[in-house]
């Protein structure tokens, strides 16, 4: 009996060596735990989370393993800083603009009413002062960001009515996060956020009238144009930027190698991201007229958007008045912008003026 007891403990032992063989016997295999806002399996934001994941297991040869909570595991999908914040979790992926309630200055990195589109405001945040802002930002939470990939320009939302004045706004129950959220309360919309796995039943008992989430490639599959079959032209997310956090506790521990892993698994994920949400956005745009016929694709009138503008300024300029950084940060995007707009006019521009039908 002892005999065989001791055999099966070498066999036991053999295979567990046999499955990490590139993992050294005394290192310990570092296990991190992310939280990220949305449900599990949502193309693209969750395969971009996992994708990074999976990337930072393969690259570190074993050596470090990140576990992916979706909502429903951490039941708190719109409290990604405080958990990461608190050390409850190492990682974490969402939002910025999320959690404008608690520091404005987070939401200016997600996406700004108006602002830069996403090839201007990665630029901007890559080699014109944004990391280093958004480093002042975050360094106060005792959080390090980073960019975790972007939708590129949304769609300005599903609404049961056609919205043709102003006045069409007034009284609206909307979900529409961020700075826009903002504006729209200012012309008498009652402004809400609900997280992505709410949406849908939301609109459809009419707990709001209306609901901006992403673009074509993520909003047919929701079911939307069911119940509200106005798809409105984006004005309010031109280039909305996710956000990878990590605990800087958790990060200071690690040796420099992962470290570097890490960085590089997240900008792989960022880019990633953005290509796969425009190639889901093209096939559903493409295939939306006859699959849908009943969706009617409206643009604001200019009164309307000419309206927005005007408060989105003002709104940006009262801010600044009363917070010193967010008035930082609105100046190196608006001075970064000034610029970056030039060359997209003479580049993007004047290239798809003479080439869209
Ligand atoms: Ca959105």
């Amino acid at each position: 009996m002892i005999r065989n007891k001791l055999i099966l403990m070498m066999v036991a032992t053999l295979l567990v060596f046999s499955g990490s063989s590139s993992i050294a016997a005394d290192e310990k295999v570092i296990k991190w735990k992310l939280a990220m806002t949305w449900p599990a399996g949502l193309p693209p934001f969750a395969w971009t989370v996992t994708r990074f994941a999976d990337n930072v297991e393969a690259m570190s040869g074993g050596r470090m393993t990140i576990r992916v909570d979706d909502k429903n595991k951490h039941k708190a999908a719109l409290g990604i800083l405080d958990m990461v914040k608190a050390g409850q979790y190492e990682m974490g992926h969402s939002a910025s603009y999320y959690w404008k309630g608690k520091d404005i200055n987070t939401m200016p990195f997600t996406t700004m009413p108006f602002g830069m589109t996403t090839s201007e405001q990665d630029a901007w945040y890559f080699y014109g002062g944004g990391e280093a802002l958004a480093k002042e930002v975050f360094d106060k939470h005792g959080v390090n960001q980073y960019q975790g990939g972007s939708t590129g320009n949304q769609m300005g939302g599903w609404f049961r009515k056609e919205i043709n004045s102003v006045d069409d706004l007034k009284g609206l129950k909307m979900r529409i996060p961020g700075f826009a959220g903002e504006v729209l309360a200012e012309l008498g919309v009652a402004v809400t956020n609900l997280p992505a796995g709410e949406l849908y039943t939301a609109l459809e008992r009419g707990t709001i009238d209306a609901l901006e989430w992403v673009g074509p490639g993520m909003d047919i599959n929701m079911g939307f144009h069911k119940v509200a079959p106005y798809y409105y032209t984006g004005w309010h997310e031109p280039a909305t930027d996710l956000q990878f956090l990590i605990n800087q506790d958790a990060w200071n521990e690690l040796p420099a190698d992962l470290q570097a892993i890490i960085e590089v698994a997240m900008v792989d994920s960022k880019a990633r991201m953005y290509w796969e949400n425009f190639a889901m956005s093209a096939e559903a745009w493409s295939k939306m007229g006859v699959d849908y016929p009943n969706i009617k694709v409206r643009t604001f009138p200019p009164e309307v958007i000419a309206e927005m503008k005007a408060v989105n300024a003002r709104l940006i300029a009262e801010t600044s008045a009363r917070d010193p950084m967010f008035k930082k940060i609105m100046e190196s995007q608006a001075e970064f912008m000034a610029k970056a707009r030039e060359w997209t006019k003479m580049s993007d521009y004047l290239y798809l003026k003479d080439n869209i039908e």
